[in-house]
């Protein structure tokens, strides 16, 4: 259980001038506001509150934000109203708490009400994408509590958790939050799988990390003896869920596990990190087709690293990540590192385009489709199914749902290239337009200019509803045209 005190030690560690006093007052406000309310669990209110600031200032962010997270449910449960708020803490805490209010209490009245509520909460991120991280921290703690309420509700707030919560911190590049998340849910969603899991790895896991250890020495030596400075390492566990997802694909063989405890390094700068695998290359033999450059190509969501995988002493094997510092807080926090505190730099609450173009993206189909069922289904393929990452001839980097296709990547890249296309070349050699696409393929698409448009057999194996809203929107229009030509010849 954190208490306000953990809170205000936690900020004035990563920023000594913060000026907590608002805080305190916002804490006095809250305790005041829920007197006398009880959760399910029996703990006063004002401790859910607590823990949601107490994660937010965790991922040291702006001071707005901790303070908006003490108050986020003051408005929907207690007499007091946003203007108050806005009267004691100001404009920009008010616009973060009145974010968080209309997008309710998720009620989970139906699939109609829930649709709605997820189509508000991607309205409320593009506005700031600050109300959506305190969602997450405010689940976090829901999470934390589940036991108290009952089976039904237990299975769907999990089960949310994993298809979309996880997923969205996931697409902000917040890692460690979405370990969370995803180990809570995992308990009641799958609570055989999660039990063999924990029974199975728990050996495995202690053994590993005594042997990471090991390496992890000798690693200390190399960074001593070469004047590179250790800014940090250490042996990372993976989180159980991410585990499971990956035994899936392993024959539940946890032998075929490579990164069941990783190597996580922190130097420097970028050049101490490919310095550090060249050494570690020298030392170690690297297995082939596992290095992945993610500095020169970062994951879209932002993620940087050297990654490697190598034969360790005595031939067993052990996954290793390199980084710089800034690379370190970007994996950690994503997204929310854009908010941390730094020093004379009055910050913007403007994201980088590139970093919300998905989210723009997403609302503006959002509009289109009015059907409910068929909008969650587009949500959870588009924007939430396993992602792949493949490359542009040039070298771009584009992530797409699991089993796009070449069509999907030509209207990801424009609609003319989408309805233009007549052919694919994926590592160089001609395949089919309906080849599903793995990551790390080079795609390339050929243009034919006289096509005159798709067909509406690719609706058959199109992933994306971005490429299937272009086709029917073709389709459809080619229709129109057909019809209007045949009304005329029966005019005349
Ligand atoms: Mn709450």
């Amino acid at each position: 259980m954190a208490t306000f005190e953990d809170i205000k030690s936690i900020i004035i560690k990563n920023n000594p001038e913060a000026e907590v006093a608002v805080l305190q007052r916002a804490y006095d406000f809250a305790t005041q506001a829920h007197a006398g309310q009880k959760r399910l669990d029996g703990s006063d209110y004002v401790q859910h509150a607590i823990e949601t600031a107490y994660t937010l200032a965790q991922m040291n962010l702006d001071l707005d934000t901790i303070t908006a997270g003490l108050l986020h449910d003051v408005p929907e449960d207690t007499a007091v109203t946003l203007d108050e708020i806005k009267k004691e803490f100001g404009a920009e805490v008010a616009k973060l708490v009145r974010g968080i209010t209309k997008l309710g209490k998720l009620k989970y009245r139906g699939l109609e009400r829930y649709a709605e509520n997820l189509r508000k909460m991607f309205v409320a991120m593009a506005e700031d994408v600050r109300v959506i991280l305190i969602k997450l921290a405010d689940r976090l703690h829901n999470l934390q509590t589940l036991d108290a309420l009952p089976p039904v509700k237990q299975q769907r707030i999990a089960r949310e958790t994993l298809e979309i919560y996880a997923p969205i911190a996931n697409r902000l590049g917040i890692g460690e939050l979405k370990g969370k998340l995803e180990d809570l849910a995992f308990k009641y969603v799958y609570p055989e799988e999660y039990a063999w899991v924990v029974k199975n790895a728990k050996a495995r896991l202690d053994e590993q990390l005594a042997y990471v250890n090991t390496i992890i020495e000798k690693m200390k030596d190399l960074l001593k003896q070469n004047n590179i400075q250790l800014i940090h390492i250490h042996g990372r566990v993976k989180h159980y869920y991410s585990l499971y997802r990956k035994l899936l694909r392993k024959d539940m063989d946890l032998n075929k596990v490579y990164d069941l405890v990783a190597i996580r390094l922190v130097v420097p700068d970028v050049s101490a990190c490919y310095h550090m695998l060249g050494l570690i290359h020298a030392q170690w033999k690297p297995l082939p087709g596992r290095i992945k450059d993610y500095i020169a190509q970062p994951k879209p969501n932002g993620y940087r690293s050297l990654h490697t995988t190598v034969f360790g002493d005595d031939g067993r094997i052990v996954e290793i990540q390199i980084r710089d510092k800034a690379m370190h807080e970007h994996a950690e926090y994503g997204i929310a590192a854009h908010w941390h505190y730094k020093e004379g730099n009055k910050k913007s609450f403007q994201l980088p385009p590139e970093q919300l173009k998905w989210i723009t993206e997403l609302l503006e189909w959002q509009k289109e489709i009015k059907d409910n069922e068929q909008y969650l289904s587009a949500l959870k393929i588009d924007t939430f199914q396993n992602r792949i990452f493949v490359f542009t001839p040039k070298g771009d980097v584009i992530d797409l749902p699991e089993n796009a296709t070449p069509v999907d990547f030509a209207y990801y890249i424009h609609s003319d290239i989408g309805n233009k296309c007549s052919g694919a070349r994926v590592n160089e050699k001609i395949v089919t337009l309906d080849t599903k696409l793995a990551s790390g393929d080079l795609v390339e698409i050929i243009i034919d200019k006289n096509r005159a448009g798709p067909t509406e057999d690719w609706l058959e194996f199109v992933k994306t509803n971005m490429a299937k809203s272009h086709i029917k929107s073709y389709v459809k229009k080619k229709h129109g045209r057909l019809l209007g030509i045949f009304s005329r010849k029966k005019e005349g």
